[in-house]
This record gives structure tokens, sequence and C-alpha cells, in this order.
């Protein structure tokens, strides 16, 4: 055996080797048959002699198909985590380059790194890439290139006949399918093993391994909490799920709480569920003008949220990835008690009005879009609060629930009284954002630019942005 410390510094680049992966069985959570399987194999490389005397071999490959993300890498590195064994790795599409002859000097190259330090674990990854059927459509290019790869592929598994210079390949993909047959083939990778998608008790055990070294108020929160997401998440894979709870990391961690509650983690599914979707489908692209348009929404929000920074109710961060109604800005949860002034709900109904106003002012009153059009109706309804519900305005003292309870006239006097408040919500707003033209500016551009910003970047551009004093009128 060669020095293991040469390992790392593998001379081909495209083999990522590892001496140990440290990995076990009990990362993997869920489909306890498939760790029962391996199991056995791994027992076998480790004993070999006492497996040998019996007549016991062991497979020369095993092949892991299932859609991405369910944990292939993870089983082929808890086998060579068990073993003890080094580990080397290599991609199937990382074969097939334009030049001839590389793909199977490649090939050749990683059976013999993982022969010198045999006994020892290849893993090829997306092995579809290299391994498709000869002869069939030649959809990426470079088909004779293939060919010649898998051909190799098959010459080094049938050349292992020592039992002692056990080479043990794990191959992955998840196109079986278009496999060629040749590969399946006994002495080859004989044993077939399929990952698929966890069910609710395994999207719960593979949850609970990566709460492992997450914070939760208790034991017991903590269960019942994940118990709730495993039920949300049917069709999710293991790497989704890990997803979930390091966002809800994330988020935790941003809002400065010590622990991970059910808001965080509905949060991040949420997310999760987003990129999911537009990860599948091109056609919810953003268009350039509707990305323009949110861009300047989200920055006037953001202008506005600085300029009357609601003191319950601090914002974290906005983007523009998705097309919403509402603006995309994100708050903190609603923190202590509430003394809420008059200015206090005026300003709200001032905060309200951005996505219209600047929307009026870039694109022009005849050129307005949907996604302005419920900030006049959000910022009236803010009116409405101050003047039925809280007693501080010359309508009086009354609390009214809603609209609908006025008698008559006291309907249009609530009319007068709101467009009264509204307009000078608008021209307040407008006077804002003229003030910090500047700031509104580079905050779009940011947001065009990297899709997203968050509450301490928009804070110093909003200290920092030259201003145009305004009249006031
Ligand atoms: P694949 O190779 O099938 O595409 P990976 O092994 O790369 O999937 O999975 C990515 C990550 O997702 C893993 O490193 C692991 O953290 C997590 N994961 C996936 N499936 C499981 C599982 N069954 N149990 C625990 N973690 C999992």
């Amino acid at each position: 055996r060669r020095a293991l410390g040469s390992l790392g510094k593998s001379r081909a680049k495209f083999i990522s080797a590892e001496e140990t992966t440290g990995v076990t069985f009990d990362d993997f959570a869920g489909q306890e048959y498939i760790k029962r399987e391996l199991q056995e194999i791994v027992r076998i490389l480790k004993n070999d002699e006492e497996f040998q005397d019996k007549g016991i071999y062991c497979p020369k490959g095993v092949l892991l198909h299932g859609p991405p993300g369910t944990g292939k890498t993870l089983l082929a590195k808890a086998i060579a985590g068990e073993a003890g064994l080094p580990f080397f790795a290599a991609n199937g599409t990382d074969f097939v380059e334009m030049f001839v002859g590389v793909a199977a000097s490649r090939v050749k190259d990683l059976f013999a790194s993982a022969r010198s330090f045999a006994p020892s674990i290849i893993f090829i990854d997306e092995i579809d890439a290299i391994g498709s059927k000869r002869g069939g459509p030649d959809i990426g290019g470079g088909g004779a290139e293939r060919e010649q790869g898998l051909l190799q592929i098959l010459t080094e598994m049938d050349g292992f006949k020592e039992f002692t210079s056990q080479v043990l390949v794990i191959g992955a993909t998840n196109r079986l399918d278009i496999l060629d047959p040749a590969l399946l083939r006994k002495g080859r990778f004989d044993k077939i093993v399929r990952v698929g998608l966890p069910s609710k008790d395994g999207r719960l055990a593979i949850l609970m391994v990566h709460a492992r070294n997450k914070f939760f108020r208790s034991e017991k929160e903590r269960d019942a909490l994940l118990q709730e997401i495993a039920e949300l998440t049917e069709d999710f894979t293991g790497a989704e799920l890990q997803n979930i709870l390091n966002e809800a990391g994330i988020l935790t961690a941003r809002k400065d709480l010590d622990y991970i509650g059910r808001e965080e983690l509905l949060e991040a599914l949420k997310r999760q569920k987003g990129t999911f979707e537009t990860g599948q489908e091109d056609s919810t692209e953003i268009p350039e003008e509707l990305k323009l348009r949110l861009a300047y929404r989200e920055a006037a929000v953001a202008i506005l949220a600085c300029y009357f920074p609601d003191p319950f109710r601090p914002f974290i961060e906005t983007d523009i990835n998705s097309i919403t109604s509402q603006p995309n800005m994100r708050y903190t949860e609603t923190a202590g008690r509430i003394f809420a002034r008059k200015s206090d709900y005026v300003n709200s109904i001032v905060r309200a009005c951005a996505p219209r106003v600047i929307e009026e002012e870039m694109f022009g009153v005849n050129n307005m879009c949907w996604i302005s059009a419920k900030a006049t109706l959000e910022a009236s309804r803010h009116a409405e609060f101050l003047i039925l519900q809280t007693g501080m305005t010359a309508f009086g003292k009354a609390f009214y629930r809603k609209h609908n309870d006025l008698v008559p006239n006291l309907a249009a006097k609530l009319e007068a009284l709101r467009d009264e408040y509204m307009q000078y919500a608008v021209e307040k707003c407008s006077s804002v954002l003229r003030e910090y033209h500047s700031a509104v500016e580079t905050i779009t551009d940011i947001l065009l630019e990297k899709g997203q910003i968050e509450a301490s970047e928009i804070w110093d551009i909003y200290k920092r942005a030259p201003r145009i004093p305004q009249v006031s009128s």
C-alpha cells in the first residue's frame, strides 16, 4: 500500500479522493431496507478473508438509481466510511470530452488510482453520461468518445480477478432506462438498489438527522414541528428537507432568535417550494420590464421603511424573484408591546402608498400595472382603521367595526376624512421619494443585478444617499 498522504493530491483533477469519508449509515435516514442491504456489503468488505473462506464474494459493482437529491452519493460515502476504505469519486460527465481518447484514459486513471490503494471504493456519479446505450441517439455529442469510455469501464471491471485487490465500484444514475445493458451483466453492476423518495416516516427521520446540530426550544417542540413539516412535504427529497432546516436556521439567526420556531420553518418550506418550482420551469422567468417595475416598487417600499421606521416590526430583506401584488419586503414578527401614536398610524398610510406613487412617477399615470394596484387599497384600509377604530381623529371617539356599520351621513363623513388622509399620504410619500431619488435608483440597480437586498445594505444606502431638498407645501 502506498502512503495515504498522497491521496488528497490526486494528480488527475477530475478525481476527488478522500482517505476516509467519515460518513456512516447513521447519516442516511429512512428507507432502512437499503441500509440493511448495503450493510451486508460493508461486512464482506471488512472481513474479506472470512467471507473468502466461505466462498462469498463481494459484488464488483453496486448501482444506485433514483431521483437527484435522494442520498445516493451519501450512501456511497457511507459504505466507504463504514468499511474504513478510501473513496475515489468522479462524475460521468467529466469523462466525456470531444478529444479522442480522453474518456478511456480518464477511466484508466480512475481505476489505477483506486487500485493502488485497494481495497477501496470508486464512485461514479451520473454514470449514464458515459454508460448510455451504444448506438442510441447521440444526445450530447461525442458518441464515439463515450463508447470508448464505456468499453474501458467494462474492461476494468472484468479485470479485477483477485479478491485481495478488491475495488468496489458504485455507480449512481437517475436514468436506469438508458444504461447500456452490458453494464448490468453479472460481474459488473450486478447489485442494483433503488433509492426512492422518502415516505412520511422517512421524511421525519431525515429531518431528525439534520436537526441534530440545530437549536429548538425543547425536544417536544422540535418533534411536533418536524412532524408537521414531514406531513407537508410529500415528494420532497432528502436534499430538499435538509435545505429547509438550513434555511430555517439562517432565518432564525437573521432575526436574532435563539431557537428555530414554527414561523421560520414554514417560511423556509415556502422558499424551498418556490425554488423547486422555478427550478423546474423556465416559463416562470420574469420578463425584464416587470423586473424593473418590481425593483422600483421594492426600492420605494424600502426607502419609506427607512424614512418612517416601524419600531415594532423592523424589515429584514426584499427581492424581485416573485411576482406579487403586495410588496416582497419581509419583516420580523411584531415584537414587544405596541404603543402606537397617531403619527405612527398616519405614517403607515404614507408607507403603504409607496408602490403606487413610484409606479406613477416612473412609468406614468396611464401606464401603471397591477403590481401597485393593491397599494391604494392597503393605504385606505390603514386610514379607515385610524378613523373608525382608534378614536384619534376628527371623526370622533366612537369605535366602529367596519365601514358598513355606518349610517349614511357618517359614511359620507368618513369618506371625506379618508380622502384627506389619503391625499396627505400620497403627497408626503412622493416628496420622500423625490428627496431620496438617488437612493431609490441605487437600490433598484442592486435588485436588478442581484435579485435581492438585505436590511443592512438598504440602511447603508439610505443614510449615505445625497438628498434633494423638498419645499414643503
Ligand atoms: P444524490 O447523490 O442522490 O443526488 P446526495 O447524496 O447528493 O443525493 O444528497 C444531498 C444531501 O441531501 C446529502 O448530503 C444529505 O445531506 C441529504 N440527504 C439526502 N437524502 C438523505 C437521507 N435519506 N437521509 C439524510 N440526509 C439525506
